[in-house]
């Protein structure tokens, strides 16, 4: 799946310099191929990972430019009709001019999603120019040079902003479209709000799911969390209806929680309910950006504990450690060093993974508790733009490169983060099945901490770079 895009702007801004850069010499020429028809209007466009159309507005305007200016209106309006995403393109080094308004009006009428690109920002003065962008009303003005290449990483990102990952990236992600599929009635409704990324949003209810062994004390910590508040909403559709859905405020942050029944369900045999739990464990995971691990802290990391977090992980949800009945403990410091000790080496994928000692029967350590769920939901929609990973990835190169593969050294050429919700990297390399896992763990790893992103799974694929 693919998206369009239209380069909109008045004559001499850069349009075609901007076309020809995405569109590229190898694919121009495909057009000269007997058999391509020659009128084709839309170019096959690359912008790092982006892979997507351009239409070629530039027939419409040679043939209209000068005499007709409504008939140029009409085209750029038809380009603008048949966009998923406009480029609205300004000149920086000449500043705005009345036409630039004009166009920007159509623009910003159509409801089209829009970058707005600030060109020929490489010039000497560009800088007024660029301020003056913003009053055109169409969000940040991204400064490039189509000329000299300029600027070409905060285009990209700016594309997925204005998009939204799913739109930008499409179903057809081989790497995880499972994920994608669990992951779309959560995160749906960002689709269309393409701002979602722009910034951490605390105003959407962050979902939570608590889980744990049978005994652990899950109950009694949901019902110290929502204390009397407790409103039950009914079954959620697509959950099963034992399962219901908690909605409370905690510090005025909105929050709704899954709460399975089937975990707690005493009356069964031990063995019927521990399938059940996974179960409706698995579901609860799901439905939940943060999941809260309930153990026993008299009998913690048990096999089932670690199957559950692996399951977490791998969901690509951010797991919580509440280490409960911590009333319990005659040896509280002791104990906790070595329970931390353990965190980190039995899960290593999610290193700094926030783990808190509470007591859910007292109610001590809620608050922390809470504090770390909202902190590992911020990590969990963190960004990275292009700029900064391709910073990080020189550093990289310069003291850490990719080993040598039967006398040939592996190349990579860019890192851009493809995804959030949990972080995702798309490592452009030169034989991305050469390439070691050790390495692979090295970059993970690396990333994890050049940009602080504690204790949330990171994916990495690797990609062939063309
Ligand atoms: P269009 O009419 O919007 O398609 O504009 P063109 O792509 O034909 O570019 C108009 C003029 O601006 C040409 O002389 C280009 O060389 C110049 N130009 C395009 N991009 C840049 C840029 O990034 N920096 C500078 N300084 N000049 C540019
Ligand atoms: P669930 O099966 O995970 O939902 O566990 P429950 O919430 O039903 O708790 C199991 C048992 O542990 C109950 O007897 C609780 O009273 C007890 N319990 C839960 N939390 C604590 C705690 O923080 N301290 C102590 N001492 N007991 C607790």
């Amino acid at each position: 799946m693919s998206f369009k895009v239209a380069i909109i702007g008045r004559p001499n801004v850069g349009k075609s310099t901007l076309f020809n850069r995405l569109v590229g010499k190898k694919l121009a020429l495909v057009d000269d191929t007997p058999g391509v028809t020659r009128d084709r209007r839309v170019h096959a466009a690359k912008l790092y990972d982006l892979h997507f159309d351009v239409i070629d507005t530039a027939g419409f305007e040679d043939a209209a430019a000068a005499t007709l200016p409504g008939r140029m209106r009409q085209q750029t309006e038809i380009a603008i009709r048949e966009a998923d995403l406009i480029f609205f393109t300004v000149d920086a080094k000449s500043g705005l001019m009345p036409d630039d308004r004009t166009f920007a009006e159509v623009v910003r009428k159509s409801g089209k999603p829009v970058v707005l690109v600030a060109n020929k920002a490489e010039a000497r003065g560009a800088q007024g120019g660029l301020l003056e962008a913003w009053e055109l009303g169409l969000g940040e003005p991204i400064p490039v040079s189509a000329e000299h290449g300029q600027g070409m990483p905060d285009l990209r990102d700016a594309v997925v902003e204005a998009l939204g990952e799913e739109r930008t990236f499409g179903e057809d992600d081989e790497d995880d479209s499972d994920e994608i599929a669990a992951s779309e009635v959560l995160i749906g409704e960002d689709i269309a709000d393409p701002d979602a990324e722009a910034a951490y949003d605390d105003t959407k209810p962050l979902r939570i799911a608590v889980v744990g062994r049978p005994n652990a004390g899950k109950s009694t910590l949901i019902n110290a969390l929502i204390g009397e508040e407790r409103l039950l909403t009914g079954p959620e559709a697509g959950i099963t209806r034992d399962s219901i859905s908690v909605d409370w405020d905690w510090r005025g942050r909105r929050i709704k929680l899954f709460d399975t029944a089937g975990m707690r369900r005493k009356s069964k045999v031990q063995e019927k309910l521990e399938k059940l739990s996974v179960q409706d464990g698995l579901r609860a995971i799901r439905f939940a950006e943060i999941v809260i691990i309930v153990l026993d802290a008299t009998i913690p990391f048990e096999k089932q504990d670690l199957q559950i977090a692996d399951l977490i992980i791998r969901e690509g949800r951010a797991p919580v450690i509440a280490f409960n009945k911590w009333d319990l403990i005659d040896n509280p410091q002791e104990l906790l060093a070595e329970l931390r000790e353990k965190t980190e080496r039995l899960l290593p994928q999610v290193r700094g993974i926030q783990a808190v000692t509470v007591s859910a029967e007292t109610g001590r350590g809620l608050d922390k508790l809470m504090d770390s769920v909202i902190k590992t939901h911020k990590v969990w929609n963190s960004r990275v733009s292009t700029g900064k990973l391709n910073r990080w990835l020189e550093g990289i190169l310069a003291h850490h490169p990719p080993p040598a593969v039967a006398g040939r050294r592996l190349k990579i050429k860019y890192v851009t983060q493809a995804k959030t919700r949990p972080p995702g990297f798309v490592v452009s390399c030169s034989r991305p099945d050469a390439m070691p896992q050790s390495y692979v763990r090295y970059l993970t790893n690396s990333l994890r901490e050049a940009f602080d992103m504690p204790g949330v799974p990171i994916r990495m694929a690797l990609r062939t770079s063309d």
